[in-house]
């Protein structure tokens, strides 16, 4: 079948396989030109591990330190005539990768937030990998059933104790307008940290410390994004900020447990991936981000972020913030980055977006990530939706 994109609202509910597969080898080849990271870490548990951020560090420690892995994430299989999800296809085209590189490469699809899935994949790091050194948590999840009581929770993406007005984006016009988004209910805001709080990541070290499957000097990541001031009030100082300051108690909790560098929470920069595009305003800040990054020199993606995280920032001795944080967005947050993206958004409009902004690459990265407009790739060539490379 031809696979085209169909976009809805903020997703495509199409994926392209070869577009896909070519994006795959692309991180790869990153991080294979770059060279070797050294690292003894040659055993690790990807949690989220198709897409963004997660895939990206499932192909650094694969491909740059030689590891094994295991990986979880949700998918929607193919059918005869219907796309997979597009964290299928990269999941299939990460697997074939690595094993024909020698590495061995377990996926689980299915609800990591389960009781179920927690099992399945401790008894596939057993016997694939006997422990794990290296735990990398890289889940974005809008809803999360908790498996003691059934509960189900959603989170909701609103600022916290007043009302936010704010530029916004529609990247599907490009129309610059103003939107107010009034704050969350406790309850909201409770279930928001219930759903992208640290609870799950507890219970993930919990379960496999139980079973005998982490290696005495482990180390678990967990990814968070404070980002800038322009975003601030939907996001570092709303509901989903709340949830990712549990991150930092749930860190404080584990390093108690296990020792000082068991556990630390990333901050990384602002990316296009499917979890981003969701939240308001933060398409805006994306736009502009991109211009500003690429005429600065400093343009990454999610493979260059994490790349730059194993090769540089976990080597030696571990670079801290005050609030025992590694700091992969300094380039973004830099006084000089931050100081031009500030004097933008105070005159952007839907007329100057073009000229301060970068629209037409933000919405390719979009559609990059469903592998679609992905350089080189025949789109009118039939495929079958089931195969990948
Ligand atoms: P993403 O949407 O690209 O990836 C999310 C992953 O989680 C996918 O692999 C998906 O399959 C998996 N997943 C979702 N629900 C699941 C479930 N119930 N069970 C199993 N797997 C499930 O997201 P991303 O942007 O790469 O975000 C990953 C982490 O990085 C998040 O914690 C996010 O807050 C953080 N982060 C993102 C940005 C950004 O700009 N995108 C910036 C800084 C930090």
């Amino acid at each position: 079948m031809i696979i085209e994109p169909k976009i809805r609202g903020f997703i495509c509910t199409t994926a392209h396989p070869t577009g896909c597969a070519t994006n795959v080898q692309r991180q790869i080849d990153h991080v294979v030109i770059k060279g070797p990271i050294p690292s003894d870490r040659k055993r690790v548990l990807v949690l989220g591990c198709s897409t963004g951020y997660g895939l990206a560090s499932r192909i650094v420690t694969t491909f740059g330190s030689g590891a094994d892995t295991v990986g979880v994430s949700f998918e929607r299989e193919p059918g005869e005539a219907k796309p997979a999800s597009a964290g299928w296809y990269n999941n299939r085209a990460f697997e074939n990768r690595a094993r024909a590189a020698g590495a061995k490469a377990v996926t689980i699809e299915g609800d990591a937030f389960s009781d179920a899935v927690k099992a399945e994949t401790i008894e596939a790091i057993k016997s694939t990998l006997g422990q794990v050194d290296l735990i990398v948590y890289s889940l974005a999840s809008p809803v999360r059933t908790d498996p003691k009581d059934g509960v189900t929770y959603r989170s909701a993406i609103k600022p916290y104790g007043s009302a936010v007005t704010s530029k916004t984006l529609n990247t599907g016009t490009g129309e610059v307008s103003e939107i107010s988004v009034e704050p969350a209910s406790e309850e909201e805001a409770q279930a928001t940290v219930k759903v992208m709080g640290g609870e799950d990541w507890e219970l993930w070290i919990k379960a496999l410390s139980e079973a005998g499957v982490l290696a005495d000097d482990f180390t678990t990541l967990n990814y968070t994004y404070l980002g800038s001031e322009l975003t601030w009030p939907i996001y570092h100082k709303g509901t989903l900020g709340k949830a990712k300051g549990d991150l930092d108690r749930a860190a404080a909790a584990i390093r108690a447990a296990h020792g000082d560098n068991s556990a630390h929470v990333v901050a990384l920069k602002a990316v296009v991936t499917q979890a981003s595009s969701a939240i308001p305003v933060v398409p805006l800040y994306g736009t502009l981000l991109i211009k500003v990054e690429d005429e600065m020199g400093l343009s990454e993606g999610p493979i260059q972020q994490i790349d730059r995280l194993f090769r540089d920032k976990l080597q030696g001795v571990i670079v801290l913030d005050d609030a025992s944080r590694v700091r992969v967005d300094d380039w973004e947050l830099s006084n000089a980055m931050q100081a031009e993206l500030k004097k933008r958004w105070a005159v952007l409009n839907t007329e100057n977006l073009a000229d301060l902004a970068d629209l037409p690459k933000y919405r390719e990265e979009f559609l990059k990530l469903f592998g679609f407009s992905v350089g080189g790739v025949d789109y009118s060539k039939d495929v079958d939706p089931r195969v990948v490379e």
